[in-house]
């Protein structure tokens, strides 16, 4: 049964690839959902994500949840490539519960929109984004020590499941707390792979520092350049 949804599945995707390549955008069909059974399926992982979201909860582990307005979890494809990962959510952020929706998150979609892999530009739903404390610290401070340490254990159960080939981390506080490396400086670090339980980890700027040091995108884009290179294999 497995066996004739997978011919099945494959038939549809052909069809609409025959649809897109004659000019036709709307398929008088929908894709089915892909299931972990289904080729390069994500079911197995979108439930994955789910438990873990229920497992969180109303989530008053740590002093953050006293001023948060929604608990930020992350959104993006569950069998994602390419995973982002920030410190924390911002006001807007904050607002609207789900991650990267600000002026800085704008920033990030646009960077993502420009990266490709061969011929395909990627989009923002293609990647996953997360970070690494899910509440917002007041007045945009960086987080504390036992706030990390109280959440950490989330943003690693997400890169568990997710299982990306490659990351990506926005600022210092998100590089020193993946690597557990609170002497390593984004300005040294970036540009320069480093691994993470196996996944190749790639530092770049915050972009709200980007926002503040517009002179620096060039530096971030250089390193998402090195991302692609080494997702098509070519790094
Ligand atoms: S920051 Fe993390 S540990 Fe702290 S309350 Fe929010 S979800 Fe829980």
């Amino acid at each position: 049964m497995e066996e004739r949804e997978a011919e099945i599945y494959a038939e549809l995707r052909d069809a609409g690839e025959v649809c897109r390549a004659l000019g036709i955008e709307a398929l008088p069909f929908r894709l089915p959902e892909r299931t972990e059974s289904s080729p390069g399926g994500s079911g197995g992982r979108d439930e994955a994500l789910v438990r873990l979201r229920s497992e969180i909860g109303d989530c008053r582990r740590c002093k953050l949840s006293a001023g948060r307005r929604n608990i930020v979890f992350g959104e993006g494809r569950a069998d994602a490539r390419l995973m982002f990962i920030g410190e924390g959510p911002g006001k807007d952020e904050d607002i609207q519960g789900r991650p990267f929706v600000g002026e800085a998150g704008a920033l990030l979609t646009k960077l993502i929109e420009k990266m490709h892999f061969g011929d395909k530009n990627l989009m923002r739903t293609d990647v996953y984004i997360a970070n690494i404390v899910k509440c917002r610290p007041p007045m945009n401070r960086d987080p504390e020590e036992d706030e990390i340490a109280s959440c950490r254990g989330f943003i690693e159960r997400q890169i568990e499941i997710i299982r990306p080939e490659m990351i990506v981390t926005l600022g210092r506080i998100a590089l020193q707390t993946l690597l557990r490396r609170p002497d390593i400086r984004i300005t040294a670090a970036r540009g320069n792979f480093f691994e993470y339980e196996g996944i190749p980890v790639m530092p770049t700027f915050h972009p709200a520092y980007l926002l503040r040091n517009p002179k620096d995108k060039w530096l971030t884009w250089s390193d998402a350049q090195k991302v692609m290179g080494r997702l098509a294999g070519h790094e």
